[in-house]
């Protein structure tokens, strides 16, 4: 059985389709630079998250491609490197858990864990020399003459009157700069390489500022920091990377990538490969889109649920091999492209398909009395596990006198092709019996139906008819008696629009959030053998999805279930189509 339909199918082919010309772009060039002997046939890849946020899965398509690069070639490398170079924003809280999520996607740096910040006495180092050999100069203008000096996409830039600054005064200066002498934004360095360049980011840009903030690794040792351009580009350098992977953002900025280590003549010049970022449907990437929603309470943390975070996507139940199956199947591009997010949706459902027991949850329940069943009598039903895996064995389930069924199973006035229970008509309990039902018990002021009468055959045990008798319907069920109530909150996108940034003028993209987002359901109530289940733990609720008990919230005493994806409820769409 296949847990996709053909039109997700379709889908899922189109995507590979659209990418499969350029999927193993990246691939080739390596593959010519190995044969070529270039780096004498290494390859080193780095992986370098800024630890300003908690990682999203955007940031697995990049630590799949980069480990995953690495682990196809005998000897070749990954290193994890944090890219810490903006003091105050960067946290240990984020460090700790972007290790995590690294590892929990299934890859391994080894030893080879690195920190920017590691590298700032090199860089210095670096940084004199550039300004030793005149390719470099401290510039006195503010921030907002220097934005003014460099000019637009249609118009050169000036040169800064601190161009021409002699070498002495400029090593005199920066070294001053390094000892504290001056305050936040009363000079910077910058690169001395073409105002008039047709590209902005190699118009004379800055490679160090001034700034008082303590870092979180190195305390109040610097008060100058370097850019990320000039710290990215040696940090690749120092540590022997062979192929600096980076999203599609940063192609302008490969010129300058290259113009350091060409003047600063290092013995690795990395080649620097851009790829396509994932954008997904229904979602924000940004992690400081992510921080506003945690800051500003519209989720629960960087771990809830509804987050694209690793974080919330492991809590939803969400694996690290469907992830990592997904981040294949997208393969790399040079196109920016949005991913709908129901492509991500298909690799999790197939990957609990296959390894999630299957166990009947009724969520809103409704009571129905077997009134010709005894009530003094409690029977086990046998069920297996998983009809996809008869390795994961049966259970044993109890039958008794009063169950629970879905209460969207039944209908007092069933509308045409509706086929589940109805009155007078007959059912199967899925793995029991059938059920026909012969009363509705309502409540005289709301008119709500309180509970179901039926009968049961005892000749259909198991769910099948002796006699060949068919019905329509099967339905999902508990014992009343036996039965665990737990609670059960339900997902849906976060954002109600497609692009959560396209957004009416004075909006921003909160405005397109989604109200029912979590649908929180209290008096859920599930099989017996439940109880005890071990937080992220994942099962199948017969017809009713994939669930994983949540790994905050859920105690022994109440169990709490995320559910992490539906099956596809075909009646939904039947009635939508009605
Ligand atoms: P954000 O824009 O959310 O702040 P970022 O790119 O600044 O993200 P980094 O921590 O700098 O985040 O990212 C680490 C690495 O992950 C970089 O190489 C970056 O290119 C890559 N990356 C980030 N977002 C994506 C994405 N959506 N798709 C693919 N790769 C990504
Ligand atoms: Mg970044």
């Amino acid at each position: 059985m296949k847990t996709i339909n053909s039109k997700e199918n379709e889908k899922a082919d189109l995507i590979t389709a659209d990418s499969a010309p350029s999927a193993n772009f990246i691939r080739s060039i390596i593959a010519s630079d190995i044969k070529e002997n270039k780096n004498d046939g290494r390859v080193h890849t780095r992986f370098p998250p800024e630890p300003n946020g908690y990682l999203h899965i955007g940031h697995a398509k990049a630590i799949s491609l980069n480990f995953g690069i690495a682990s196809e070639y005998e000897g070749g490398l990954c290193n994890l490197r944090f890219d810490d170079t903006n003091p105050g924003k960067e946290e240990v809280e984020y460090t700790e858990s972007i290790k995590f999520d690294v590892r929990w996607l299934g890859f391994d740096w080894g030893d080879r864990l690195f920190y920017a910040s590691d590298y700032f006495e090199t860089l210095y180092d670096y940084a004199v020399q550039l300004i030793k050999d005149g390719k470099a100069y401290v510039c006195s203008l503010s921030a907002e003459e220097i934005r003014e000096y460099r000019g637009t996409l249609t118009e050169p830039g000036k040169n800064s009157p601190y161009r021409t600054r002699s070498v002495e005064e400029n090593l005199d200066l920066f070294e001053r700069m390094r000892a504290g002498e001056f305050s936040d934004g009363a000079h910077v360095l910058r690169a001395k390489i073409d105002m008039a360049s047709p590209n902005l980011n190699m118009r004379d840009p800055t490679i160090y500022r001034i700034r008082h903030v303590p870092h979180h690794r190195t305390g109040s040792k610097w008060c100058i920091y370097p850019m990320y351009d000039f710290a990215h580009c040696l940090s690749d350098s120092i540590e022997g990377i062979t192929h600096s992977i980076c999203t599609l953002e940063f192609e302008n900025n490969r010129p300058l990538y290259d113009w350091f280590l060409n003047e600063l003549k290092v013995k690795c010049h990395p080649q620097q490969i851009e790829f396509a970022r994932l954008n997904f449907s229904y979602t924000v990437m940004s992690k400081r889109k992510l921080l506003k929603l945690v800051e500003e309470g519209y989720v629960s943390g960087w771990d809830d649920p509804r987050m694209p975070t690793l974080g919330g996507l492991r809590r939803r139940g969400y694996t690290p091999e469907a992830i990592r199956s997904f981040c294949e199947r997208i393969g790399v591009s040079k196109t920016n492209s949005t991913v709908d997010i129901s492509l991500l949706e298909h690799f999790i459902r197939e990957d609990l398909n296959k390894r999630s027991p299957r166990v009947m949850a009724v969520l809103r329940p409704l009571r129905v009395v077997i009134d010709n069943y005894p009530a003094s009598r409690v029977e086990e039903i046998d069920a297996v596990n998983n009809p996809e895996d008869p390795r994961m064995g049966s259970r044993r389930i109890p039958f008794s006198h009063v169950i629970y069924i879905e209460r969207e199973d039944f209908r007092e006035h069933p509308p045409k092709k509706f086929f589940r229970l109805s009155p007078g008509r007959e059912i199967r309990l899925k793995h029991a019996y059938y059920i026909k039902c012969v009363k509705v018990v309502k409540d005289e002021q709301t008119g709500e139906i309180i509970e179901l009468h039926c009968t049961y055959d005892p000749e259909t045990k198991g769910g099948w008819s002796a006699d060949g008798r068919r019905v329509m319907g099967t339905s999902h069920w508990v014992s009343a008696a036996h039965s665990l109530e737990v609670e059960v909150r339900l997902y849906d996108h976060l954002f109600i629009k497609e692009n959560p940034e396209e957004v009416e003028e004075g909006e921003d993209f909160k405005s397109n959030l989604n109200p029912d987002s979590l649908v929180t359901l209290k008096s859920c109530r599930v099989e017996p053998g439940l109880r005890g289940a071990e937080p992220g733990s994942r099962y199948q609720f017969l017809r009713m999805g994939y669930f994983c008990v949540d790994s905050v919230d859920s105690s022994d005493e109440r169990l709490v279930f995320n559910r992490t994806i539906s099956l596809r409820d075909s009646w939904a769409r039947i009635e939508k189509s009605l």
